[in-house]
């Protein structure tokens, strides 16, 4: 049995996705309920469950992560006006799918605090 997550049938080509940039070490993919006019989820090629098992990777790897997040975003055209990035880690953090993802959010005025 499978425990492929829905991101990894992402990656892997098997489902559908809208994605607005590949290379090597992400994907990068419009989310299926945006939360804001631009709604955009990156997910490493390198396989973590979740933001706390950065911890235990390498330091170069986090740092290609946290680069193509941001060469996602000012290639989204949201370097201007702004953006935010969210990382859900958890049942409390309200992580709803195992697999680390970035959120890009952008295209509007965001609310703070999260609730
Ligand atoms: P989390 O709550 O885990 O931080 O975020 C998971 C995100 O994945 C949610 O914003 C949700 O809308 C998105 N999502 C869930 N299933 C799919 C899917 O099949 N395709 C895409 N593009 N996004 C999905």
């Amino acid at each position: 049995m499978s425990n492929d997550t829905i991101f990894d049938k992402i990656l892997k080509k098997q489902i559908p996705a809208a994605v607005v940039y590949e290379d090597d070490q992400v994907l990068a993919f419009r989310d299926i309920t945006p939360q804001a006019p631009t709604h955009v989820l990156v997910i490493p090629k390198l396989r973590w469950e979740r933001f706390a098992h950065l911890a235990d990777a390498q330091a170069a790897d986090v740092g290609v992560f946290f680069q193509r997040v941001a060469t996602v975003a000012t290639s989204l055209g949201l370097d201007g006006s702004g953006y935010r990035v969210v990382i859900n880690n958890g049942r409390d953090g309200q992580q709803t799918v195992e697999y680390l993802h970035a959120h890009i959010l952008g295209g509007r005025a965001l609310t703070w605090p999260p609730g």
